[in-house]
């Protein structure tokens, strides 16, 4: 018999490796009632749906929330750094097995793999507006790693790599804006950006404490650990 895994809603499948999220952005802040800066300049602006409507999407999303729950919490802190780097469910549980497996505090490493990611590295360089900008343009082959075409947007980046905008696709707008807009967001400092050279290297790995956004990873390891 052949078993068809059922699809998350507002999820398309072409090919296994190119599943991604097409639904609204915005309204994944609002179910984590959090804004995750999925979108760029926008997240910025007052044209911001969270900052207008900072309650639940859907029919029922300004009643009261149901009952708290351990498990509820742990879901909801799972499904919000998903949706932060922008990874489906089988990739983000392999990213929790490997951080397991790995020496050190599990949550801990689970945020620095996503971290290393080549879509997460080029939007901390500032050379994307946001990740989900970062891992398209990844995927149209406007990067290069220590001078190798790269098109991977999971690929993991390691210290001392070097990540540079291909010379072709140093007139894109969409960069040039990125690397103007980037002083609002600031660049973390353990990546280190040439600007003039469009490009930029991973100086050391981050620390927990350099990792700022509201995370509870303790949740998700909970969570994964049953
Ligand atoms: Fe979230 Fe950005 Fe949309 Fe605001 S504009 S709701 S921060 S994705």
């Amino acid at each position: 018999m052949v078993v068809v895994p059922r699809r998350e809603e507002g999820y398309k499948r072409k090919e296994a490796v190119l599943a991604r999220y097409i639904g609204s952005s915005c309204r994944l802040c609002r179910r984590e009632n959090l804004k995750l800066f999925l979108k760029g300049d926008r997240c910025y602006s007052d044209k911001c749906s969270f900052e207008r409507r900072a309650y639940a999407p859907g029919q029922h999303g300004q009643k009261r929330s149901g009952r708290y729950s351990d498990y509820k919490a742990q879901l909801r802190e799972k499904q919000k750094v998903k949706r932060i780097y922008g990874t489906l469910e089988k990739q983000f549980r392999g990213y929790y097995y490997r951080a397991d497996k790995k020496k050190g505090i599990t949550g801990t490493n689970l945020l620095l793999f996503l971290e290393c990611r080549l879509d997460n590295i080029i939007y901390r360089m500032g050379l994307a507006s946001s990740r989900n900008q970062a891992r398209q343009m990844v995927r149209h082959n406007h990067f290069l790693v220590n001078s190798r075409k790269v098109n991977i947007p999971s690929y993991q980046v390691k210290v001392g790599d070097v990540v540079e905008v291909k010379e072709k696709s140093r007139k894109s707008s969409r960069i040039l804006e990125a690397m103007e807009t980037v002083v609002r967001r600031g660049i973390p400092d353990w990546i280190s950006v040439e600007k003039e050279k469009f490009r930029g290297v991973l100086t050391g790995m981050p620390n927990r404490e350099g990792l700022t956004m509201p995370i509870h990873e303790q949740l998700i390891v909970e969570l994964y650990s049953k």
